[in-house]
């Protein structure tokens, strides 16, 4: 049986706090003046925002500047899962499983209207299959105790083809289902912005980061420019942190001219591609999991926001492009490995959407020349001679536990004097600051739930009624543009509404409609054919 985590915490905050306004030219006219923060964060994916949040949450002055939009990066081209990570445990690394579970529990509690259970279901097509994984997910039970989301159970051959509606039959012995979490992480990376802000973070978008500033040798703050304008910011601040996933390396380089040793890279990329097909290939509301691929790796297919989600791979990259490319070889692992067990398959026609992310793997210290310091064999905090903290590494489902702990190297260093503790476990993100009914989950087609709390303030703005197509509306595209610091289409389309990755053509199509509509709101060129440019290459198949 399926617990219902919502928020408890909530209620404790019977109203919802009004939206803050995200005029830019507000923004920039703060950031102007000359404050000395006791936070600058570079970044702002899971990591750089859910360190934004902790600190400006234990009462530290922060700011947070990201060269593109919020979760542009990484973070918004996750598999989507908040979750413990069974492959882990398969490794038998029994306290990362843990940290994991119990982060899953805090992001279905903080923002149940972002973040929700979704059962598995494991098939088998051999009888030691069943035992074997079941035994491991029971154990995967017991890990996560109070916090569990349901019972393992086992399923047989019928109830799992029943369950499932489209699995190959031929062989199926069974399957194992259990509990784990799904998310939205474009919108919980701009509920974390948000709620960041309401705490007193400024926090900036399309800000790009180009040089750090030293006084006796030590970082003191940064440079960087509006890229709407050219313009030139400079920020003072007591500790910078270093947030950028994939591309922390760039930032680390530009110490260089602090420092006689060479700094050597310390991130090897590799990347993971996800397609989107139709509902009509995994018709129920359970996601199926493959344990071991051809390639040994684990392969999902997840029903979210009415489509579902199909992959990934992992293949070592090169170059840290922003929107990288995917292989013929990864397209052709993942229907390959879908038609061996889904009965009606999907073929290269059916891919309505198909993106590429970078995970930001960590060379082992005696690569990267540096003295690291691995906090875990998940994510990496390092901190260098001149006092830049890095943080890199990690998933998104423990992004609250890496904030925790890059403060904690902070505080360490006496680079940030220790305050309260941090007390972002309890917090509520916007959205989930009233008590709420999780009616309606995230596997169905996407709409208003999104907001959570903040549903009736989006339709309380002109166009509620406005449908534009994909559970978009006119009042959703002026609240993007009023409160969640969109600039231009793509923000829209791709992050605080996930069209572009739901089905690209369709995004295509709303570019103008949207674009219309935000400049009124924004007064900015919304770059429209910039966008119909992008969602043209999330249709391209690779030859
Ligand atoms: C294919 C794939 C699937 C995954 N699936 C899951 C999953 O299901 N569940 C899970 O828990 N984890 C998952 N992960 C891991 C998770 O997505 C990442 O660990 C996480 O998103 C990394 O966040 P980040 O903030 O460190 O990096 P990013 O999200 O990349 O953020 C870094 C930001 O820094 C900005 N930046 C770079 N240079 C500058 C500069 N000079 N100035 C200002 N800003 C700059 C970038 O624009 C970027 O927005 C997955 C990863 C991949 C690749």
């Amino acid at each position: 049986m399926q617990k219902n985590p919502a928020s408890t915490a909530s209620a404790l905050n019977p109203q919802p706090t009004p939206p803050l306004p995200t005029a830019r030219s507000a923004l920039l006219a703060r950031l102007a003046q000359p404050t000395q923060y006791d936070l600058a964060v570079i970044g702002g994916g899971a990591t750089g925002l859910g360190i934004a949040l902790d600190a400006a949450s234990r009462g530290f002055s922060v700011v947070l500047l990201e060269s593109e939009d919020f979760a542009k990066g990484t973070s918004s081209r996750s598999t989507k899962l908040v979750h413990g990570g069974v492959r882990y445990l398969a490794q038998g690394n029994i306290s990362l499983v843990h940290e994991a579970l119990h982060e899953r529990a805090t992001s279905l509690r903080n923002a149940p209207h972002l973040a929700q259970p979704l059962a598995f279901l494991m098939p088998c097509y051999k009888y030691w299959e069943i035992p074997f994984f079941g035994a491991g997910l029971i154990m995967y039970d017991a890990l996560a105790g109070k916090r569990g989301l349901g019972h393992t159970k086992f399923l047989g051959a019928r109830q799992t083809q029943d369950t499932l509606g489209n699995i190959r039959a031929e062989g199926l012995k069974g399957s194992v289902q259990y509990w784990d979490g799904q998310f939205d992480d474009a919108r919980l990376s701009i509920a974390l912005a948000r709620t960041a802000a309401q705490h007193g973070a400024l926090l900036l978008n399309y800000c790009k980061v180009t040089e750090l500033i030293h006084v006796d040798g030590k970082v003191a703050g940064l440079h960087a420019e509006d890229r709407e304008t050219g313009q030139h910011v400079e920020v003072k601040a007591r500790c910078v942190i270093n947030a950028t996933g994939v591309w922390v390396d760039a930032i680390r380089q530009l110490e260089q001219q602090n420092t006689d040793r060479k700094i050597n890279d310390i991130i090897a990329p590799s990347q993971g591609v996800h397609i989107v097909v139709d509902k009509k290939f995994l018709p129920g509301d359970r996601a199926i999991i493959v344990p071991h691929t051809t390639d040994g790796r684990v392969l999902f297919a997840v029903p979210w926001l009415g489509k579902v989600i199909i992959g990934t791979t992992d293949t070592p990259r090169h170059d840290l492009s922003r929107e990288p490319d995917p292989f013929k070889e990864e397209l052709d692992f993942i229907l390959n490995e879908s038609a061996r067990y889904l009965k009606l398959a999907p073929t290269r026609a059916d891919v309505l959407s198909i993106w590429v992310g970078l995970r930001p793997l960590v060379k082992p210290a005696e690569d990267s020349g540096l003295n690291t310091k691995k906090i875990s064999r998940e994510h990496t905090v390092l901190i260098s001679p001149g006092k830049l903290v890095t943080v890199t590494g990690g998933k998104w489902t423990t992004y609250r536990a890496m904030a925790h702990d890059a403060l904690q190297h902070c505080f360490t260093a006496g680079l940030l004097p220790e305050r309260t503790p941090s007390k972002t476990e309890n917090l509520p993100l916007v959205g989930a600051q009233q008590h709420q009914d999780v009616a309606h989950p995230m596997s169905q087609a996407p709409g208003l739930a999104a907001y959570g709390d903040e549903a009736a303030t989006v339709n309380a703005l002109p166009g509620a009624e406005h449908q534009l197509g994909g559970g978009l509306t006119e009042a959703m595209v002026r609240f993007a543009g009023r409160y969640e610091y969109a600039r231009h289409v793509e923000d829209v389309l791709a992050r605080r509404s996930r069209l572009l990755f739901l089905d690209a053509k369709l995004a295509e199509s709303l570019a103008a409609t949207v674009g219309a509509i935000l400049q009124e709101e924004t007064g900015l060129d919304p770059e429209i054919e910039a966008f119909e440019a992008l969602a043209k290459h999330y249709q391209q198949l690779p030859q």
